[in-house]
């Protein structure tokens, strides 16, 4: 049992599933497998979404990462340092290590999110268009 359903915006980004249908996946592999950890499929499996609409288009989820990533080592390294007294050393080889293995979880959730702010839920739509990328870009 989930406490986020269908239909609730936050479902797409906590299960990284497509922001309109909630059931393609976003990335090809596992999160935590760190293969191929940048990997997104052209379109949702599901329902046909364009996940990438135009060229550029994640770099607000840039933005969304930074904000993120800036608020929480700032409170991690406050928490450890003056709530459990870890000296500063220890406190940012922790976060350190805290980013690493989170590196990849926080890249996805930022895409997951800004494609979500893009996109509303609607589940009876499908796109048929299976233009490829490529096509759409001139590049070939
Ligand atoms: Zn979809």
């Amino acid at each position: 049992m989930s406490l986020i359903k269908k239909g609730n915006p936050l479902y797409g980004p906590a299960k990284l599933r497509c922001p309109r249908c909630h059931e393609g996946k976003l990335f090809k592999t596992p999160t935590f497998s760190y293969s191929k950890p940048f990997e997104m499929p052209e379109r949702c499996s599901h329902c046909g979404l364009d996940y990438w609409p135009e060229p550029g288009f994640y770099y607000g989820a840039m933005f969304i990462s930074y904000i993120f990533t800036g608020f929480f080592c700032i409170s991690f390294v406050l928490a450890l340092h003056w709530g459990l007294g870890w000296s500063t050393g220890a406190s940012f080889a922790a976060l350190i290590a805290i980013c690493a293995i989170f590196f990849v979880y926080i890249f996805r959730l930022a895409r997951a999110i800004w494609l979500s702010i893009n996109v509303r839920y609607n589940p009876n739509t499908v796109d048929h268009d299976t233009t490829s990328i490529s096509n759409r870009y001139g590049n070939s």
